[in-house]
């Protein structure tokens, strides 16, 4: 439990959302669960005083989008491309984890985001083929203590013997979950079927049902380039589908028309960099989705082939971008013709906190260190010799600081890791049940063509061809 009172002393707080927050020298009281007050000489009084001398205090990062279970593969898919991946993990691997893999997975998933001072994940947990399987994520998330949104996917993988034969039987399950859940620390939502992956009439009732539940949303969306591409937002919006609670991640293919219905619904974006570029998913939509108003959060997508760390996402990003929108200008005018950065330190800091809330529907809560918010923070040490001097301290933050760096991580008061260390064996634990893990999977996997299965020729296109059936007679682009 959190002690009652907790004074963090002497740190360099940023007080307030990113964008329009300052740093400055506070102790930062914490009672229970929630920040009460942030100022000058707080009274200690009867509260544990956490010093914070030499290190900043920032809000925890927030991650919009992670398949925390593919923790279990860490490293296996980091050469791979988009195909390989759909071919190796979900076509092949998903099936082969069972709950047991599955817990150790997201167990040592979240853990990995807590030290690397993400407090908040939207996790879209794809791996669901048994109830047993949905109860091993949730209770894997759980033991984490990490503050989740858990969305039930609904997407299956290739069994031979599926336990949910039709998709009434997986919102069965989901009902079952949900009747059974009371929202914490750990909220549960819902991760719907990619666009015509499914019939359409599935996707209005897997809507239907996330409405009817009182589940927030999240999908992959526009994120396979492919020269037939269907406009999958126009899609949603013309079927009267897209509104608000909804976190797409990628979108990375998405027209500007597109970005516009998003942002007119309300409906926000989870870009992940790192996973994008790496992935071959097309470039980050990050600097278009911003010129569209709509509402972008960071992602670390998934653990198998990349870090979840969010200095490297708020790094990608911005680079990225700027790397993108400051090529033709050379090409055209060169030096001369360039204006600011496209994506700020401070903007980048924003993106993968008070972005991240926002996009997650929880601005009020998480994002940001004020009086009456939770108290998920970390604390970020600056005074090696990497970070001084402190000129900027976004820049000090976003560019010269990484998961190395970070001292101490609180989420709702609670100290889940400290001197650098997670607390309480939990680090510890994950390594052991993931390791045990992925040694049961790779003796399955040997039995199937290896940890890297040859694709046979033609995948990609029948996989494809299945989806023409599944546009809805209505439309067309
Ligand atoms: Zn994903």
């Amino acid at each position: 439990m959190a002690s009652t009172r907790t004074l963090i002393v002497g740190g360099t707080v940023l007080h307030g959302p990113a964008l329009t927050g300052t740093f400055r020298k506070a102790d930062v009281l914490i009672e229970h669960d929630t920040i009460t007050a942030i100022g000058s000489r707080l009274p200690a009084d009867d509260a544990e005083v956490i010093p914070a001398d030499g290190a900043f205090v920032l809000p925890g990062f927030v991650d919009t989008h992670a398949h925390l279970w593919e923790a279990t593969m860490r490293g296996l898919t980091s050469d791979w491309n988009l195909a390989e991946f759909f071919w190796g993990v979900r076509v092949n691997h998903t099936a082969l984890h069972t709950p047991e893999d599955l817990y150790a997975g997201v167990y040592a998933g979240a853990l990995a985001s807590l030290d690397s001072g993400t407090t908040t994940s939207l996790d879209h947990a794809h791996a669901i083929l048994t109830p047993e399987h949905a109860d091993a994520m949730l209770e894997g998330v759980g033991a984490s203590g990490m503050r989740t949104v858990w969305a039930y996917g609904l997407t299956g993988a290739p069994t031979p013997d599926p336990a949910f034969a039709s998709p009434e039987d997986r919102f069965r399950d989901l009902r079952r979950i949900r009747a059974a859940h009371t929202d914490g620390r750990l909220c549960l939502g819902v991760a719907v079927n990619d666009p015509l992956a499914v019939a359409w009439q599935v996707t209005e009732q897997e809507y239907a049902l996330a409405k009817e539940l009182d589940l927030l949303v999240t999908g992959h969306l526009n994120s396979v380039p492919t020269p037939q591409r269907v406009p999958e937002a126009v899609l949603l919006h013309r079927g009267g589908l897209l509104g608000p609670r909804q976190v797409y991640s990628h979108a990375n293919t998405s027209s500007d028309e597109e970005l516009g219905l998003l942002a007119v619904a309300g409906a926000a974006v989870s870009c992940t960099p790192e996973s994008e570029a790496q992935m071959g998913m097309g470039f980050p939509v990050l600097g278009r989705a911003r010129a569209a108003s709509v509402t972008v959060g960071l992602g670390s997508d998934l653990q198998a082939n990349n870090s979840p760390d969010a200095f490297t996402q708020m790094r990608l990003a911005r680079h990225l971008d700027i790397a993108h929108t400051s090529r033709p200008i050379l090409e055209t005018a060169g030096l001369t013709g360039l204006g600011k950065v496209s994506v700020t330190t401070r903007e980048a800091l924003h993106l993968a906190t008070m972005g991240g809330a926002e996009a997650l529907g929880m601005a009020d809560r998480i994002g940001s260190l004020e009086p009456g918010k939770a108290a998920d923070l970390i604390l970020l040490r600056n005074d090696s010799p990497r970070q001084r001097p402190i000129v900027d301290p976004f820049a000090t933050v976003v560019e010269h600081s990484g998961v190395g760096d970070i001292d101490r991580v609180l989420i709702a008061g609670e100290t889940v890791k400290a001197n650098g260390r997670l607390v309480g064996g939990t680090g510890e634990r994950a390594v052991r049940l993931v390791e045990a893990a992925w040694e049961r999977l790779s003796d399955r996997m040997a039995e199937r063509g290896g940890p890297s299965p040859a694709m046979p020729d033609g995948v990609l296109e029948a996989a494809a061809a299945s989806m023409a059936p599944n546009l809805p007679e209505w439309f067309s682009a």
